[in-house]
């Protein structure tokens, strides 16, 4: 699970803050508004009555301490420079501790708090511009203390129906904070909170990352604890209808045991920047959406406490409030357009590309009856307000150590209609570079990840699925296009063609991140409704959705390159926003009727296959292509196979170091395991149909895949991944895959290329899919509903890719390798040793046991390997081999 549904590209970012340096400017001229003087001092509702007739000169010497906290708001800010707005804020200059004015209408009413890190590390779960909280918050008074409550808006209550009198019964509350009142005015109509007290603790909202408590010591980079005295408000901004307050949060951590990266400059203290925004509730008119679950946006989910539907869901999109100017016209300007901002640190040469993908999503809104319904402007370079400022909502560009996206597109929300009130979008310069993370070590540099064998000795270490998971979307970006540009060279493409790359995938990757903001989520089977042919046509997009993340379309030599990626809204995306923002209601029916075209299929992260074991459509899966990913497969590790062998001629340079060779290999290498782990989600597949009952067109829910195409994809894995063969296309380069050396970086480190490991870990992490129990049990469900696999024959089959190319003659070191490993595999499952731990994108996860049906088909595979393993071997080195299998099967039958 990704930390939250919505940062779904995680994302990270670093870099010092601008605000530091910026201190506090924003307060309005005079530091004391309308005071009235010989004012009386306040008593506290709870205490003694105090004298108040004394001159303000003479109480201010006669105060002691305790009379203090009863001084009239007042006099209390005299000295204070005043910031007006929802909150009024005022700052004492020589601390700079701020204080925070509620008046009395605004107890107990709602405000929607929103906070999101300006900057922070990745390794700490933070990062620049990330989203990282959005609810509804009262203030409350509780005699001489207000108390910040956190709203519950997950249930409604119809209010006719007398239910409604009893809404809050077993829903916690949630007082989060709860401060002293600092001052308050003669009439209490104005109370003084110290923002200070409220803020600098992580009372509003945890900034340390959860970890799993069985984490071990050291595994992941920790930050310590919150340094009271470092911590500090460092600007305060109040405007009419919000406050934000920015806080930058020091974490101590004396003795550390994980450094972390470079990024991280002293893992003793680790500052991360924070703002606070508090708002007012949106007015009144947006009319909400309710979701519908065969379109993908992004909702606030809310259950009818009172309804008797099977459904009782009243789940809201999350969507800009967009209102005709003239509400007759069929299509018409809104009242307000979205208007974006390009920010100012965006490259000059990028800012056309920029503007002109996030104006093409207007062809969307006016099938929805909306002209210029987004506006994009440029910010200065002398702007006053900056990215932070939640008024405007900005396109912005980092480039950043290690960035866990290429792009990042969130937005915040009134949670209670779903009506978006602002969104940023992170766009990442890494996205454009070569740079890979070379401290990954040879064997798993490039791989997929988020997975691990099922027994114990095939574990990854932890950080490939711990602290690094939030990075898989983003090597996902940069991987595609680095292997794209190795193969396009290998191709001897020219300038033009490069240039065209790069303006197709940024302009896809601007399309993606303002989806996002516009509410929609992903949908990854968007590539499948793509027939495999047209990927070569430059006037057909490779995808139906710019919400996907495909493989970037590559065409193979002698055929014509078709569009690299699509570049404006797909058919599912026009849907997508007609359904969103259509101000036709009655038309919604009909809109939705259509989903069962093919070119609208819809399915997000949560259907997709890209861990292993988990979900079941492979339809809707990242990193593919067109509407046979099993073909497509084959072809892109022929492809990868073929840039392989030209690679050298074409990367390296004369004078230069090996490491442009290295760093191409790593990555076409990896984006092959990738599509052989494409082609390995075929295996028990079921597709997932989701329309109306009676809808036209509908399908039945639950369709298994044929056998024969579960087949097919057993043959192609055969081809790619296990067969002798399967690695020799690489080969010819091993003894020139050397970094460059960096100081004493690689120390500790071997540094020789290690291909047997590197094929372990590729066929390591297919397996990891081929044999979950979710995988194996499934394929004896699917016969209960017109299944035609049995997992018996798929093991005799699965056991025969793994043996059959090599009885007669000799078993290569990659074979011999993987037929161990298979065969321990084959014994952990009969053996009934359950599934193990799996390492998933949202860290490691207890594994279920094997079903018994699942356990005597391991046990015939063993069997079958018994009779391989008694056959002579040719050669010592076979011998030895099928003496170590027989060994490991009369050890499992000795238990
Ligand atoms: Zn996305």
């Amino acid at each position: 699970m990704f930390p939250d549904s919505k940062t779904a590209d995680l994302a990270g970012h670093y870099r010092l803050g601008g605000y530091l340096m910026k201190k506090w400017v924003l307060y309005l001229g005079a530091a004391l508004v309308a005071t009235s003087p010989a004012m009386a001092q306040d008593s506290d509702a709870a205490e003694e009555e105090t004298p108040t007739a004394a001159s303000e000169e003479d109480s201010d010497e006669a105060e002691d301490e305790d009379e203090e906290e009863t001084e009239s708001l007042e006099e209390f800010v005299k000295d204070m420079e005043r910031s007006d707005g929802l909150f009024p804020l005022y700052r004492k200059p020589d601390t700079g501790e701020v204080f925070m004015e509620l008046s009395a209408d605004q107890l107990g009413r709602e405000f929607i708090y929103f906070a999101y890190t300006e900057n922070g590390p990745v390794e700490a779960g933070h990062f620049r511009g990330n989203y990282r909280d959005n609810r509804i918050v009262t203030f409350n008074r509780r005699f001489d203390r207000v108390e910040i409550a956190a709203v519950n808006t997950q249930y409604y209550f119809d209010p006719d129906n007398a239910l409604s009198r009893a809404a809050d019964a077993n829903i916690a509350r949630a007082p989060i904070a709860n401060v002293e009142i600092a001052a308050k005015s003669a009439d209490e109509r104005r109370i003084l909170i110290s923002a200070d007290a409220v803020l600098e603790s992580q009372a509003l909202h945890r900034l340390s990352p959860w970890r799993a408590p069985d984490t071990p010591p050291g595994a992941a980079f920790t930050l310590g604890e919150l340094s009271s005295s470092k911590t500090q408000i460092t600007d305060i901004r109040t405007f009419p209808e919000n406050t934000d307050i920015r806080v930058e949060y020091v974490f101590d951590n004396p003795s550390p045991v994980n450094y972390g990266d470079a990024d991280i400059t002293d893992p003793r203290s680790v500052a991360i920047l924070m703002q606070h925004s508090f708002l007012e509730m949106p007015e009144d008119g947006f009319e909400p959406r309710f979701d519908d679950y065969r379109v993908g946006f992004f909702t606030n989910q809310t259950t009818d406490l009172t309804s008797h539907s099977f459904t009782p869901y009243r789940d809201v999109i999350n969507r800009w409030r967009l209102e005709k100017k003239n509400p007759r016209a069929r299509i018409s300007d809104p009242v307000e357009p979205i208007t974006f901002w390009i920010e100012n640190t965006t490259p000059e040469e990028l800012r056309p590309i920029i503007r002109n993908a996030t104006l093409a999503w207007n062809e969307a809104f006016e099938k929805a009856g909306f002209s210029n319904a987004i506006v994009v402007r440029q910010q200065p370079d002398d702007a006053d307000w900056d990215a932070g400022d939640v008024r405007y909502n900005v396109l912005r560009w980092t480039s950043s150590p290690n960035p866990p996206f290429g792009g990042y597109g969130p937005s915040f929300t009134n949670p209670r209609t779903g009506e978006i009130i602002g969104a940023d979008i992170m766009l990442e310069y890494v996205y454009l570079t070569n740079r890979l993370r070379t401290e990954e070590i040879f064997d798993t540099a490039g791989l997929p990840i988020g997975w691990q064998g099922n027994d114990g000795a095939a574990a990854l270490p932890w950080r490939q699925g711990g602290s690094h998971a939030t990075c898989t979307l983003g090597s996902h970006l940069q991987a595609n296009m680095m292997s794209a540009r190795a193969m396009l060279m290998a191709q001897g493409a020219g300038e033009a063609e490069y240039g065209r790359l790069v303006e197709e995938e940024l302009f896809y990757l601007v399309l993606h991140e303002v989806g996002h903001t516009l509410g929609l989520n992903h949908n990854m089977r968007s590539s499948n409704s793509v027939p495999l042919s047209t990927l070569a046509s430059r006037s057909t997009p490779p995808t139906n959705s710019v919400m996907e993340y495909p493989a970037i379309n590559i065409a193979r030599p002698g055929e014509t390159q078709g569009q690299f990626a699509i570049t404006r809204p797909g058919a599912y995306d026009l849907w997508a926003i007609e359904f969103g923002y259509t101000t036709d209601d009655d038309a919604l029916d009909a809109i939705l009727a259509r989903s069962t075209e093919p070119a609208l299929a819809f399915g997000n992260d949560a259907d997709d296959m890209r861990s292993p074991g988990t979900h079941i459509d492979p339809r809707v899966m990242i990193d593919d292509l067109s509407d046979d990913p099993i073909g497509w497969a084959e072809a892109q590790a022929a492809l990868i196979d073929q840039t392989l062998t030209v690679l050298p001629d074409r990367v390296l340079e004369s004078g230069d170091s090996y490491q442009s060779l290295y760093n191409s290999y790593m990555i076409l290498t990896g984006r092959r395991a990738v599509a052989a782990n494409v082609a390995s989600r075929w295996i028990a597949g079921v597709y997932n149909n989701r329309a109306a009952v009676g809808q036209p067109g509908a399908q039945l829910p639950f369709v298994p895949v044929p056998a024969a195409m579960q087949r097919r994809a057993l043959g192609v894995l055969d081809k790619i991944a296990f067969g002798p063969e399967a690695f020799s296309a690489g080969e010819n380069l091993l003894s020139r895959l050397q970094v460059e050396r960096r100081g004493f970086n690689s120390f500790g480190t071997n540094v020789d290329p290690q291909p047997h490991a590197r094929a372990l870990n590729v066929q390591r992490s297919l397996l990891a899919h081929l044999l979950h129990p979710n995988v194996l049990t499934r394929l004896t469900d699917t016969r209960r509903y017109g299944g035609d696999y049995p997992v018996s024959t798929y093991l005799a089959e699965l056991t025969g890719v793994m043996f059959d190319a090599d009885q007669t003659g000799p078993v290569n070191t990659y074979r011999q390798n993987l037929q161990v490993e298979y065969l321990r595999q084959l014994i952990g499952i009969a053996s009934g040793q359950g599934g193990g731990m799996q390492i998933t994108p949202g860290g490691p996860q207890q594994l279920p046991n094997y079903d018994h049906v699942s356990r005597s088909a391991a046990l015939a595979g063993i069997n079958r390997i018994r009779t391989v393993a008694e056959l002579p071997g040719t050669d010592t080195e076979t011998q030895a081999h099928r003496m170590h299998l027989l060994a490991l099967i009369e050890e499992f039958e000795r238990r």
